[in-house]
């Protein structure tokens, strides 16, 4: 399954088999947790500090108290590569739930929260991102607090379920036609040499790649408006394109069975693709300028 057997359980590096939690888990019982999804390239993370102070503010955001300073997770974190010896291209999978208690709504007091992480491969998405990739359009029937990374996800695998059905790799989401984000990475439009996405509110998640797009567009002068856009304007648009830890940047070629623009991977996608792969350091003859 490419999966390593050493795994992170509160801060004591243990085999995966003799993980076990209780029944009476809240992560199980009420997804009452967090997690983060960090990029590896040859043994070394993507973005680590974007992702480390995105799980804390996740924490806050549920009132969750995190074991660990960032700098101790950070620490931890590395170990975990070191630990299983890990060259490859892969990523983390970091859980935080509140504890195992008896269950009840309420918080039970002086809990310790459960944490855990461990690596797994993962390669790079080399066919999707030289071709694009087919979308379709699903209600985002989420909460109003997207901007939480927690594990309450049934809306977001239930989207992601109707694009594969559908053959396609992923689910644009939108409230009444305004187009907010994907069912698990960030989306962006492209027209007249402009960047459109979604502000920076409670109804996405700040991607951490999303930032670093951010930062690739001021480089590239390429101008960044945090502008929701509509699925009317995805029709007339000359690109359209998608961010996340494991798909990088993603061109989107078709919407509901109809082409993007010309149906192809389109000039500034391609910019932001090498503009990614600079600063993750990993320039490839795959993704064509
Ligand atoms: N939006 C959602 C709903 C996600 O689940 C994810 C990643 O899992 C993203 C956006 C992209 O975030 P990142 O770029 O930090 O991977």
């Amino acid at each position: 399954m490419g999966v390593y057997p050493v795994v992170l359980s509160q801060a004591k590096f243990v085999h995966r088999d003799s993980l076990k939690y209780p029944f009476e888990e809240r992560g199980l019982q009420f997804g009452d947790g967090i997690y983060e999804v960090i990029r590896i390239y040859r043994g070394n993370y993507y973005l680590l500090t974007e992702h480390v102070e995105r799980l804390f503010r996740s924490a806050k955001a549920i009132k969750l108290e995190l074991p660990y300073t960032k700098t101790e997770l950070t620490e931890l974190l590395n170990g975990l590569i070191k630990r299983n010896q890990m060259t490859e291209d892969g990523k983390v999978y970091l859980q935080a739930t509140r504890g195992s208690a008896p269950r009840d709504h309420v918080f039970p007091e002086n809990l310790t929260a459960n944490v855990y992480a461990y690596i797994s491969k993962q390669a790079r998405p080399l066919n999707q991102l030289e071709h694009g990739v087919c979308t379709i359009t699903e209600r985002d029937i989420r909460w109003e607090k997207c901007y939480i990374k927690s594990l309450n996800l049934l809306p977001n695998i239930l989207a992601k379920q109707t694009a594969k059905e559908k053959e396609c790799y992923e689910a644009i989401l939108h409230k009444d036609g305004l187009v907010t984000e994907c069912s698990s990475s960030n989306v962006y439009l492209v027209k007249d040499g402009h960047i459109y996405t979604h502000p920076v509110t409670e109804n996405i998640l700040h991607g951490c790649v999303r930032m670093a797009v951010e930062r690739f567009s001021e480089k590239l002068n390429i101008p960044f408006i945090e502008e929701a856009f509509t699925l009317e304007d995805i029709k007339s648009a000359d690109e359209l394109f998608l961010t996340s830890s494991t798909s990088e940047v993603l061109p989107i070629v078709k919407v509901d069975g109809a082409p993007v623009a010309d149906g192809k991977p389109g000039p500034i996608s391609k910019k932001l693709q090498a503009a990614y792969e600079q600063d993750a350091s990993i320039q490839t003859e795959t993704v064509k300028q």
